[in-house]
């Protein structure tokens, strides 16, 4: 991420939500964004997976320069290498679980999709509730049928956004405990959007930014202390 700044046009002003961003990831890297509500850790995931374009600066993913792509060429590189879980997990309402899975799969043209799509759900400890709707599950539940569907390509990067935001803390550790699994386990790279310092505090890297600054980076192996007992959140 290079010299990354994003400004958007509202109400006849233009409005600068990020300056100068930079930093480099490596594969396999776990990294957390925190920072305050509004401060532009949204915005920052979504230009880093190419789902928007900045104003100025890279952003360059597995070699690629996304800025130079069109819509079209972006989706491809998305499908390819990205997984994303959204805020406010974006299922596919008419669709079950297991179909909301099998979405990226069936994209791909990936073979034994509705298998693969299954064991997923299992893993996240939802095999008995393949055929519900989004709208016939839990806050909880649908944040895990969104890692599923985003671990379904076995994307070399995961973009999370507030992945444990409204869980209880049983369902928090579950979901933790999922991403920092396949961050081991499959090497993917993990980036994740968080308020809850407890999370931030086990990755390897994590920048703060306020205002669309960064004002603190911390990283190469060091960690955050985590607080014991209730978890730590950041104040809005
Ligand atoms: P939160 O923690 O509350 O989710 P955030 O740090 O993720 O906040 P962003 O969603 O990135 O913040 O928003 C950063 C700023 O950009 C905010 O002030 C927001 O109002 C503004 N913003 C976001 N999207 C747009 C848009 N499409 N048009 C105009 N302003 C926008």
């Amino acid at each position: 991420v290079d010299h990354l700044t994003k400004t958007y046009q509202s109400a006849g002003q233009t409005l600068t939500v990020l300056h100068d961003v930079s930093f480099d990831l490596q594969a396999g890297d776990s990294f957390a964004i925190v920072g305050p509500s509004g401060s532009g850790k949204t915005t920052l995931l979504g230009l880093c997976a190419g789902l928007d374009r900045a104003s100025s600066g890279s952003v360059w993913l597995n070699g690629v320069q996304l800025d130079n792509l069109n819509e079209d060429q972006r989706a491809a590189v998305r499908n390819q290498h990205v997984g994303f879980i959204f805020q406010n997990f974006q299922l596919l309402p008419t669709l079950t679980a297991l179909e909301n899975v099998m979405v990226p799969l069936e994209l791909r043209g990936t073979r034994g999709a509705e298998r693969i799509a299954r064991d997923l759900l299992g893993r996240v400890g939802l095999a008995d509730r393949s055929h519900h709707y989004p709208l016939q599950l839990s806050g909880g539940e649908q944040q895990r049928v969104s890692l599923a569907r985003a671990f379904s390509n076995r994307p070399a990067i995961l973009f999370a956004d507030e992945p444990t935001g409204n869980l209880d803390e049983d369902t928090s550790i579950t979901v933790e405990n999922l991403l920092f699994d396949l961050n081991r386990e499959a090497g993917t790279t993990l980036v994740i959007v968080t308020h809850d310092l407890e999370l931030a505090a086990k990755t390897q890297r994590m920048i703060r930014i306020r205002g669309g600054h960064v004002v603190e980076e911390r990283g190469n192996g060091e960690k955050e202390e985590g607080g014991k007992g209730e978890r730590r959140m950041e104040k809005s």
